[in-house]
């Protein structure tokens, strides 16, 4: 029995492109590019030089700031240069990896604390997109009894968690009890949609056999939950709801519903972590859309370049329109090829015109479509007014804009072609602008009124 959310919407899935294609391993490139803020929190520094050789694995940037993911080499080689807020590594060919990585250790022998530790080392990330460092998420400063494995995959097109969990189950139920154990948890769900019902049923074989070999722990029996196929299932706190029951207060986060969510993907990562010292230096992405030759899920080293990705993969057919870093939902059109693919990077899709095509933008016609498809109970119309308008402060106050999720719902069903999402992006954006203006004009005030009350003390005086 699952709590079924609010709005919502079924959008073309365009997953049959992908959906068969098992995961393909592409060969390291002879260059990679990797970025020192793939992260949610402080960009990382260097910690090699130009000119320093580096193994596969190596540690090559950091940072004292508490909130970062450490940054590791993902090929072995020569450091070329820094270079837009990148280091650039020229492979050696021979992908050596670092010294001294514990392969094939007990983690049911290793403390929680040691756990952290090495999910902390191995610079590992929300990789459904969020980037929020595992190592925090995981030390929550609130009660949290249940642990959610994200693996809804409900963006339409991409496909890489669905062969995830069907192909390496093991890894993701594996990387669940190491989740359980570090969290101390009573219940842990594993989330799908039921539009994939081979992932369920390998997620379920693996927990399985995860729960017969392994230590018992007292760890709680990890259950397999198959989900209504809804957009944006996917998105936290309809995850949260959906499995629970419970809301996350607006503004809130999940461990105020006494919840941690992890991606099916950063579950893996954890345990190549913890069991082989492995950092997060490569992910499954899905290369997929009707401009791409063949689509496919590739197990790709972070760095690689968008365009040796889809090079891959055949090439374009046909002329994309756009191509995206993500879903068609929650995406972002990018502007050049030469981007590399991330720790977060869970898909890029090339779309031709037919699919991206869709009119002029009209007037508001108030036909209130929007608000029904809103999972978070907006009313996105007004948002688009008043981010038309400009009117940041009415958007924040009155109608609540920074609960938005940036879905898509909105603009998906809007018969009047309104890009909803993108004036709500640039609303979201204005309003820090707007916050810090306001703390700024506040603390002007408060010294002013200081300076006023200490000229008549010496009036007085
Ligand atoms: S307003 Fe935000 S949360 Fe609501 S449907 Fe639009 S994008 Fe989604
Ligand atoms: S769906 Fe579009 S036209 Fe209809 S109320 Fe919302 S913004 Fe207006």
């Amino acid at each position: 029995m699952f709590h079924r959310f609010f709005g919502g919407i079924h959008p073309h899935d365009g997953k049959e492109l992908a959906k068969g294609a098992p995961i393909e391993t592409m060969p390291a490139p002879d260059v990679v590019t990797i970025p020192l803020s793939q992260h949610i929190g402080a960009p990382c520094k260097p910690c090699v030089k130009i000119g320093e050789m580096v193994k596969r694995g190596q540690k090559i940037a950091t940072t004292e700031a508490f909130l970062h993911a450490d940054i590791h080499a993902s090929v072995s080689g020569k450091v070329k240069k820094f270079e837009n807020g990148a280091i650039v590594i020229e492979s050696d060919g021979e992908d050596a990896w670092a010294d001294g990585l514990p392969m094939g250790r007990d983690w049911h022998a290793m403390t929680k604390d040691e756990l952290l530790a090495a999910v902390k080392d191995a610079g590992i990330v929300g990789m459904g997109g969020a980037t929020f460092p595992a190592f925090v998420k995981l030390a929550p400063k609130k009660p949290v009894d249940v642990l959610i494995l994200n693996g809804a995959e409900c963006e339409p097109y991409l496909t890489a968690d669905d062969r995830l969990m069907r192909e390496e189950g093991d890894r993701v139920a594996e990387g669940a009890r190491i989740l359980a154990k570090i969290l101390g948890v009573k219940r842990a769900v594993v989330a799908i949609e039921d539009n994939k019902p081979e992932a369920a049923d390998a997620m379920r074989a693996a927990v399985q056999k995860a729960e017969a070999t392994g230590a018992d722990e007292g760890l709680p029996k990890i259950e397999v939950a198959q989900l209504p196929t809804r957009y944006p299932q996917g998105a936290e706190k309809m995850l949260i709801y959906a499995i629970t029951g419970r809301e996350v207060p607006l503004g809130g986060l999940p461990m105020d519903a006494g919840t941690v969510v992890q991606n099916v993907a950063t579950a893996a990562a954890i345990y190549d972590a913890c069991a082989h010292g492995i950092p997060l230096i490569e992910r499954i992405t899905t290369v997929s859309g009707d401009a791409i030759a063949t689509p496919k899920n590739l197990r790709v080293r972070i760095g690689t370049s968008y365009q040796a990705a889809i090079d891959y993969c055949g090439g374009f057919v046909g002329t994309p329109d756009k191509v995206l870093a993500g879903g068609p939902m929650m995406g972002r059109a990018q502007e050049r090829l030469d981007v590399p693919i991330t720790k977060g990077s869970s898909g890029i899709l090339a779309l031709t015109r037919k699919l991206t095509e869709h009119g002029p933008e009209l007037h508001c016609i108030r036909c209130g479509r929007c608000v029904q498809a809103c999972p978070m109970g907006l009313i996105p119309s007004m948002l688009s007014i008043l981010g038309q308008r400009k009117d940041v402060a009415r958007a924040r106050d009155d109608y609540g804009v920074m609960n938005c999720v940036e879905c898509g719902c909105c603009t998906y069903v809007c018969p009047a072609k309104r890009n909803i999402v993108q004036y709500i992006r640039a609303t979201k954006g204005a309003v820090k602008a707007l916050a810090a203006k306001e703390k700024a004009k506040a603390a002007a005030r408060e010294a002013a009124a200081k300076a006023k009350e200490n000229a008549k003390e010496a009036a007085k005086a």
